[in-house]
């Protein structure tokens, strides 16, 4: 197999392996590189499956309605597998006046944006699923999110991707990419050297190190966060929950089993030594808050948690752009805990800047440049 391509693609994630499929479509020779064994054992296996576009900065609104609107419902039929999408709506719920507070505001601020979402009470919320508790007071409804299998997707895309052609090599551990003539071209693994016209950087919080070694700084961290999942469970309801104190988040399988996630705040305090271990806090934690807002739920049995990072930009939007300062360099990262959602889009607009067609959503604000300091 040869270690030089168009494209080279760091990160065999669902970004990288969307990235890599949709590159492969246009008859580009694209070589994936991933750290791990596996694929997508990051975040985009250990994710909560959530297709929203509520809740969403307004910047990133358009990349989620353009995936809600054109791609997902097409893409087990594009990928040639079931990967379980449901556009049954979000529910993101609220127990008390400052609950609505805030979810008024992110309303309004989406229905800003052309986005159809509204306020709800609780009797309206217990009409669309009624195994909510008395609790809930009221919600925001929107009725075109849902939620899909992260893994399926992902694999979904890897196994595409491979049918056209593109080399993934696992266990390559990208350290350095290196400029010949002033361009980003060679990437140096721990084992290998490949060679690539563009370089596309889609290694979630390790980006990071890896650009510095061309000079480039994304303003990102990484933060811990856990999901659980419950034995299969009698089918109750088809839509994705959140709520405004985001104490949980998840909905129910095709399966049966419900994913639900979130946080406890005492993750990165606690164990956060480089690997992806959960705490004995939060699951209980996320348990405690799931049972006040669906109470049938109360003797569902969990049968595994696992936690994943999530790559938080600064200013809270991904960084999907090319680096004028680097020219052949794209960055693909910061996705800040949202990437799943939009990775179908995120695949195509990558493809695009890689050959340098335009893009099909303007892009602007997604700019590496951005964090330039203002003189
Ligand atoms: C628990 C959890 C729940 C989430 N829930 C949702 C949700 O409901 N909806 C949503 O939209 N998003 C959600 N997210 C976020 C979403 O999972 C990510 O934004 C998305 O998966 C990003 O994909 P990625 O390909 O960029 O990253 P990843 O899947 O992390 O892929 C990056 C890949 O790069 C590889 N890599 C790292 N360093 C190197 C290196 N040096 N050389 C080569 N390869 C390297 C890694 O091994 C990894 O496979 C959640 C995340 C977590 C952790």
């Amino acid at each position: 197999m040869s270690n030089c391509a168009e494209v080279v693609i760091i990160g065999g994630g669902i970004i990288g392996c969307a990235a890599a499929y949709n590159l492969a479509k246009k008859g580009a020779s694209v070589i994936v590189l991933e750290a791990d064994d596996s694929i997508g054992n990051g975040g985009s296996s250990r994710n909560g499956g959530g297709v929203r576009q509520s809740g969403r900065d307004p910047r990133e609104l358009p990349l989620a309605m353009y995936s809600v609107e054109h791609l997902w419902p097409v893409l087990s039929e594009e990928l040639g597998v079931n990967v379980e999408y449901h556009k049954e709506g979000n529910l993101r719920l609220g127990k008390t006046e400052k609950h609505m507070e805030i979810l008024q505001g992110l309303t309004d601020r989406a229905t800003a944006c052309g986005l159809d979402v509204k306020m709800i009470s609780g009797e309206e919320v217990r009409a669309i699923n009624p195994y909510l508790s008395e609790e809930v007071i009221g919600a925001s409804w929107c009725p075109t999110d849902g939620h899909a299998n992260p893994l399926i997707a992902t694999l979904g895309y890897y196994k595409r991707a491979r049918d056209l052609g593109v080399c993934f090599y696992t266990g390559e551990e990208v350290v350095q990419i290196q400029k010949v003539r002033g361009k980003a071209r060679r990437v140096i693994t721990k084992k290998n050297v490949y060679e690539g016209e563009k370089i596309i950087v889609a290694a979630g919080y390790e980006s990071r190190k890896i650009v510095e070694t061309v000079g480039i700084d994304i303003p990102m961290r990484k933060e811990l966060i856990e999901a659980l999942v419950t034995e299969a469970e009698p089918k109750m309801f088809p839509q994705m929950l959140g709520t405004a104190d985001a104490d949980f988040y998840g909905h129910q399988t095709d399966h049966g089993s419900f994913v639900f996630g979130g946080a406890s705040g005492f993750e990165s305090v606690n164990k956060d030594n480089g690997t992806n271990a959960t705490s004995s806090i939060t699951a209980p934690c996320i348990c405690r808050g799931i049972m006040k807002y669906i109470p049938k739920l109360a003797n569902a049995k969990i049968v595994r948690t696992w936690a994943g990072y999530e790559d938080l930009c600064a200013d809270g939007i991904p960084v999907i752009s090319p680096v004028e300062e680097v020219p052949g360099l794209i960055l693909a990262c910061a996705f800040t805990g949202h990437g799943f959602g939009i990775s179908p889009v995120v695949g195509i607009l990558l493809s695009q800047m890689a050959l340098e067609e335009q893009t099909l959503l303007d892009m602007k604000e997604f700019r590496y440049d951005r964090f330039h300091a203002v003189i």
